[in-house]
């Protein structure tokens, strides 16, 4: 490296792209560039890899899984200690997403067979002479691209259920985490040497661009909104299909009959952990007016005890600090308050805890996308209110409702894939549960059974068992048979509900 490299700021010399850790400009690894010729390469591999992994059946490639899930966790410190030099996030929080990665590995394996396998249908009485088959087939090779706020889980998310499924994947990582994407290759490939089923290919957005034109025949895109239009645009060109898991502006609802200090607790963590690089992290929070008070004291309390370099950690991309101060900056100019950090809280490469309150509606920090270790608390009337707050905005990823009587009723009400009662961010957690947004947040989902279904393509087959007795698809019926049908559509349907 030399003195004129920005700490954090990726930079591609003699074909390589070399990533620095953002806090201290240690490098972290240097991985070799592809150009559009090496990552047409690399699908061509993956097609013919992909043929030798579906060869080995639901059982075979189940093993294999779990036995990478294992190697996870034997090496869950080396790879949290990698992503830290990587993207400067602390190593316990690593750990926490290689939990999250294990728990959506495991899942996969153990239930792909069950979710997409080969099963009978019920027969239905007007075709009563024919059986239905539904099974769901792989469609070769996927493309995962990734981002590098969440290095690990997010490409296990869609690589395991599309490896699950029966597919080969090629994963681009982001630019600024290619070495613990490299890992994650490297680490399959010593338990699966025969074929290359997983491969990273680096580089930047073009490398990105290219693997949707490659002839991959889906693609998975974690990554940014306006990032993930491109992407779109791109695969629309050879009508390849898109899961697009974008960004959000999660919401905290906290209604009057809740724990507060739990909520606090949670509002803290869901906001600040990851330093708030958290696509499902909590940015706005709405306190019904009998609890706020107190729940704004308990979150100032427990938010100031976090310590920059320490719980919170750098911010991996540079450029996104400017964002972050121009949020603070836009929400004090507009009449919002500070009751924790604010003004100055953006000390590179680090931001220190902000609270704000009274921030108007209208704001950046309330509108868009922050990303960094910010919180708005917002008093509102009622839950009704807090709702239809909550959902005044173009997002739509996950949130959180804090309460008894009615938090379940509030969860169901939120615009959004998912939500946390009583807890934050939890939903991740859970290998069985489906992850996606809706509006600017994206669309289709990972994890869970949908996530499978997601890397999987539906195969309806029809077998006949017996002849005909209502022959309707032939031009052989007669007259006669034709009345026939209509009977038995009159006695089966006839009836008015
Ligand atoms: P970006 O959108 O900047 O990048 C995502 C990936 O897309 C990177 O690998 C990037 O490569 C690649 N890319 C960039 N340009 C193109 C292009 N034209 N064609 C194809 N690929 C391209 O997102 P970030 O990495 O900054 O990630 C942060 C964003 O991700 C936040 O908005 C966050 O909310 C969201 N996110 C969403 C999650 C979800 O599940 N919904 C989970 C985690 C994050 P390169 O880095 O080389 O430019």
């Amino acid at each position: 490296m030399t003195a004129t490299h920005v700490p954090g700021l990726p930079v591609i010399e003699d074909g390589h792209l070399i990533s620095t850790n953002p806090a201290s400009g240690a490098e972290a690894g240097r991985v070799p560039v592809a150009d559009e010729k090496a990552v047409i390469a690399a699908v061509e591999r993956a097609r013919e890899a992909a043929l030798w992994w579906q060869s080995l059946g639901w059982d075979g490639r189940k093993t294999r899984l779990l036995r990478w899930r294992t190697l996870l966790v034997e090496r869950i410190q080396e790879l949290a200690e990698l992503a830290e030099l990587e993207s400067g996030k602390p190593v316990n929080d690593g750990i926490i997403e290689v939990t999250a990665a294990v728990e959506h590995l495991d899942w996969a394996a153990k239930n792909a067979k069950r979710v997409l396998g080969p099963r009978r249908m019920r027969t239905r009485l007007l075709l009563a002479e024919h059986v239905g088959h539904l099974e769901y087939q792989p469609y070769g090779v996927v493309g995962v691209i990734g981002p590098w706020n969440y290095p690990i889980v997010t490409p296990i998310g869609p690589i395991s259920g599309a490896l699950a499924a029966g597919n080969a994947v090629v994963f681009k990582p982001s630019e600024y985490t290619p070495v613990v994407g490299q890992w994650l290759a490297d680490t399959f490939a010593e338990i699966v040497p025969e074929h290359p089923v997983l491969q990273a290919v680096h580089g930047l957005g073009d490398v990105g661009g290219a693997l949707c034109r490659s002839g991959v025949q889906k693609v998975s895109f974690t990554g940014s909104t306006a990032t993930g239009k491109k992407v779109m645009a791109a695969c629309a060109e050879n009508l390849v299909p898109v899961v697009i898991e974008a960004g959000g502006k999660d919401a905290l609802i906290v209604d009057a009959d809740a724990d507060v200090a739990a909520a606090a607790e949670a509002a803290v963590w869901g906001s600040m952990t990851n330093a708030g690089q958290t696509c499902i992290g909590i940015e706005r929070v709405y306190a019904v007016e009998s609890v706020y008070d107190k729940f704004v004291d308990a979150v100032v309390e427990k938010a100031g005890k976090l310590r920059t370099g320490q719980e919170i950690g750098p911010i991996t991309m540079p450029k996104q600090l400017d964002i972050i101060r121009d949020h603070i900056e836009d929400a004090l100019a507009k009449g919002g308050r500070a009751v924790l950090g604010g003004a100055g809280a953006v000390q590179a490469p680090y931001v220190s805890p902000t609270v704000l309150v009274d921030v108007p509606a209208h704001s950046s920090e309330m509108r868009e996308e922050t990303f960094g270790p910010t919180l708005t608390i917002t008093k509102v009337r009622d839950a009704d209110e807090a709702v239809q707050k909550a959902n005044d905005s173009p997002y739509g990823l996950g949130g959180a409702v804090f309460g008894k009587k009615d938090a379940i009723r509030i969860a169901r009400r939120l615009r959004s894939g998912m939500v946390a009662v009583n807890g934050t961010l939890t939903f991740v957690g859970m290998g069985n549960l489906p992850f996606g947004g809706v509006g600017e947040s994206g669309f289709g989902r990972i994890h869970g059974e949908d996530g499978l279904r997601e890397f999987a393509r539906a195969k309806a087959i029809t077998v006949r068992r017996a002849r005909s007795l209502l022959p309707a698809m032939t031009f052989e019926r007669t007259p006669a048979q034709v009345q026939q049908i209509v009977k038995a559509l009159r006695l089966l349907y006839g009836r008015k509900p």
